[in-house]
């Protein structure tokens, strides 16, 4: 996903949340700073963010078939089980659920992340930027205080200047955002060559482009970075919601579901699965086609939804973007609810 794309799911996530009516504060603390924090959306793919990291290290998780012997059951997940774990309000589960190309000796093998260096993949950094929201969001300012419910008692004790600010919470929550959304897209999660960038030729960079063009130029950097001061929250959020009649998304903002898996990591893991079985849809790995032994190492987009198949090509886009905004939504609120005390929080249906 591109930069423009990235800002306006992070900000429809917002949108999302306040249409909900149950994240009142968490909307009024990250509201007002949304022009300014969507830099937060785009920061991880600039090249100062990665100093001294591999490239792409931690913004997929791409899988392929495991070999190895060792823990193998681990990395098997079978159609029933993953629909189970990614839960019935993510448009992926029904995608899933209605393909009948991917057959029961593909769902019963094992794929593994095809990780360099231990650890470095986007799951690990959702759940180290979720774990570290929920602290700062502990030792946050007057501001971000008085809308958190319950007391931090210690608060008082922390240099005023040392404490969270509002700004802060909202830029780092867009920051997350990024990481959230790229395990949407089917690219980064599958380690075949035709996934990969190949400098801007094939289908990942067509897929990004394609979106970026339904998504339009209101949320690009040029508009949002000098603008950001005199962008009023309500207007940013109203275009965020224009977009959707673009994309077909109907989103029901009072049922977002908790998180399926009740960890950000495990659940990241679970939608990386999902994208990558999408990615095995719409680019079959049958040893005629697309194997993962990188026969064909480029396929364009055209290729794989010829002009008669432009319904099933939508639906892929309808997907991608209602549930990119909707994980969002679904993992912001969940580090909200993690940093108020257990005896405050409202009750809520267990699961999706
Ligand atoms: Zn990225």
């Amino acid at each position: 996903m591109d930069q423009r794309t990235h800002a306006w799911i992070a900000i429809r996530a917002i949108a999302l949340l306040e249409d909900g009516g149950e994240s009142k504060d968490l909307v009024k603390l990250i509201k007002p700073h949304a022009a300014k924090a969507a830099i937060g959306a785009w920061i991880p793919d600039l090249g100062d963010a990665k100093r001294a990291g591999s490239q792409i290290g931690k913004h997929v998780l791409k899988m392929k078939p495991y070999k190895g012997k060792v823990l193998k059951e681990r990395f098997i997940a079978e159609k029933e089980d993953l629909l189970e774990r990614l839960g019935k309000s993510r448009l992926m589960s029904s995608y899933i659920e209605n393909d009948t190309s991917l057959k029961s000796h593909w769902w019963n093998k094992p794929y593994k992340g095809d990780i360099k260096t231990p650890g470095q993949h986007l799951a690990n950094r959702a759940m180290a930027m979720s774990v570290m929201m929920r602290d700062l969001l502990i030792m946050g300012d007057q501001k971000v205080d008085k809308l958190l419910p319950g007391a931090v008692r210690f608060a008082k004790n922390i240099d005023i200047k040392a404490r969270t600010k509002a700004e802060q919470v909202a830029l780092y929550f867009f920051m997350l955002s990024h990481f959230i959304s790229d395990a949407c897209m089917p690219c980064h999660t599958d380690a075949r060559k035709i996934s990969a960038y190949n400098n801007g030729k094939g289908l990942h960079h067509e897929l990004e482009s394609r979106w970026s063009n339904i998504v339009k130029t209101k949320f690009d950097k040029k508009k949002l970075l000098p603008a950001s001061l005199s962008i009023k929250p309500d207007k940013i959020l109203k275009d965020a919601k224009e977009v959707d009649t673009r994309f077909d998304l109907k989103f029901k903002p009072k049922s977002i579901p908790n998180l399926v898996a009740g960890d950000v990591w495990l659940e990241l893991i679970n939608i990386c699965r999902g994208s990558f079985a999408v990615a095995s849809i719409i680019a079959s790995p049958k040893p005629s086609k697309y194997p993962y032994s990188d026969k064909v190492r480029i396929v364009h987009l055209d290729k794989l939804f010829p002009e008669n198949s432009s319904e099933k090509l939508k639906d892929l886009d309808r997907m991608v973007m209602h549930d990119a905004v909707l994980n969002n939504a679904i993992i912001w609120r969940h580090i909200w609810q993690q940093a108020i005390p257990a005896k405050m929080k409202k009750k809520k249906k267990k699961t999706a």
